[in-house]
């Protein structure tokens, strides 16, 4: 996925370290579990850690963060993973004996098999992570099986299983997260759709149609994957910075935005956008377009029940969140069958789902499926 959406689902900058205080920090006090699974989340800045039950809970309801140190390069960073996991266990009380398998994610772009982009990728970008094989360094590491999936297609794992619960598997979604790109992903029959390469569920680099969702005299837009007219080159904060604000500055002279850094005004734009501003209304207007358009193709080769937008468009206030669903729901065009039993709704736990839906996928392969 691009290397943007993965910090929508890490949301490193808004992570708030919680205090120690066991007594709140169990969501569960089911009995003891014979064996658990921990789900790590590799973000930017932190790793954010859970643990999975064999029955299904969570052991953790909040963040649980530490350095993530990506910046320092491979052997740094996979040793603050196995120092994550060390964390996790000792906050739970569950005796690493019964850790059978630890779900890594981590922002792409990376093989299926969690090996990270010959080319790098924004936050592995120093050359010893080039080609690095992150799962089996860290399996290596901490002699407990590894598996991985990207940061999107974790929170995509997540959103689904909390969506069904134990009806996961007689069910498919897909799942938009809207951040500085677009991921997501694919789940059908509950498990993750990675595709020969890994590369399934790349839905920001899936080509839109553009024709009525620009405005007259509007550029068409482009994506930083070289691409023209995709999904990610309208619905990004990228997309903001580079195509949709400077056009709609053109036609709001004296916009309070106009002359502002062009990085720092595409991140205004949603907050302006909540306050009602017509200018910023327009910019999410063609956002929920083509996240539309995107889900009318998804509909014609994938028929899901449920259409997931995630990101920092829709982690606002309800009014904004309620408009913008239903612009992407009004903008998806399904046919009579599906409008009857598709779902649209919102990724929930954007903070945890990289964790959570790593982990899910860890317990899958523990108990003999393949998440
Ligand atoms: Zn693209």
């Amino acid at each position: 996925m691009q290397e943007g959406a993965a910090r929508s689902v890490g949301s490193e900058q808004s992570r708030q370290s919680q205090p120690s205080q066991p007594s709140q920090q169990l969501a569960h006090s089911s009995p003891d579990p014979t064996w658990v699974v921990v789900g790590l989340d590799n973000g930017g800045t932190c790793n954010n850690a859970t643990v999975l039950t064999d029955s299904g809970e969570f052991l953790v309801d909040h963040l649980v963060e530490n350095p993530s140190r990506v910046n320092d390069g491979p052997e740094i960073a996979v040793a603050s993973l196995a120092a994550s996991l060390d964390a996790i266990i000792d906050l739970t009380g569950v005796p690493r004996t019964h850790v059978r398998a630890v779900g890594l994610d981590t922002p792409g772009p990376a093989s299926a098999d969690g090996i990270i982009s010959s080319k790098g990728a924004t936050n592995f970008s120093e050359v010893g992570w080039h080609g690095f094989d992150f799962r089996g360094a860290l399996e290596t590491r901490i002699a407990i099986p590894v598996v991985y999936n990207n940061d999107g297609n974790a929170a995509a794992l997540y959103a689904h299983h909390a969506y069904y619960g134990d009806r996961a598997s007689e069910h498919s979604s897909v799942a938009a997260i809207v951040g500085t790109g677009l991921g997501g992903g694919v789940v059908e029959a509950g498990r993750i759709v990675k595709g020969a390469a890994g590369m399934a569920g790349e839905l920001g680099h899936v080509h839109i149609p553009i024709e009525g969702l620009l405005a007259d005299g509007q550029p068409t837009p482009t994506c930083n994957c070289g691409f023209v007219g995709d999904a990610e080159s309208v619905a990004s904060l990228s997309a903001i910075e580079r195509n949709l604000l400077p056009y709609w500055l053109t036609q709001y002279p004296g916009h309070p935005l106009a002359g502002v850094d062009p990085r720092s005004a595409a991140r205004q734009v949603r907050s302006l956008a909540e306050r009602g501003d017509p200018l910023a209304r327009e910019i999410f207007e063609q956002q929920a377009r083509a996240i539309g358009r995107l889900f009318t193709i998804a509909s014609n080769f994938l028929d899901p029940n449920v259409y997931f937008v995630g990101g920092g468009v829709v982690e606002t206030a309800p009014e904004f969140r309620e408009w913008f669903l239903s612009r992407v729901r009004a903008s998806t065009a399904l046919r009579g069958e599906q409008i009857d039993v598709a779902h649209f709704a919102v990724v929930p736990d954007l903070d945890m789902a990289g964790a959570r839906g790593a982990a899910i996928a860890a317990r899958a392969i523990v108990i003999g499926t393949t998440g």
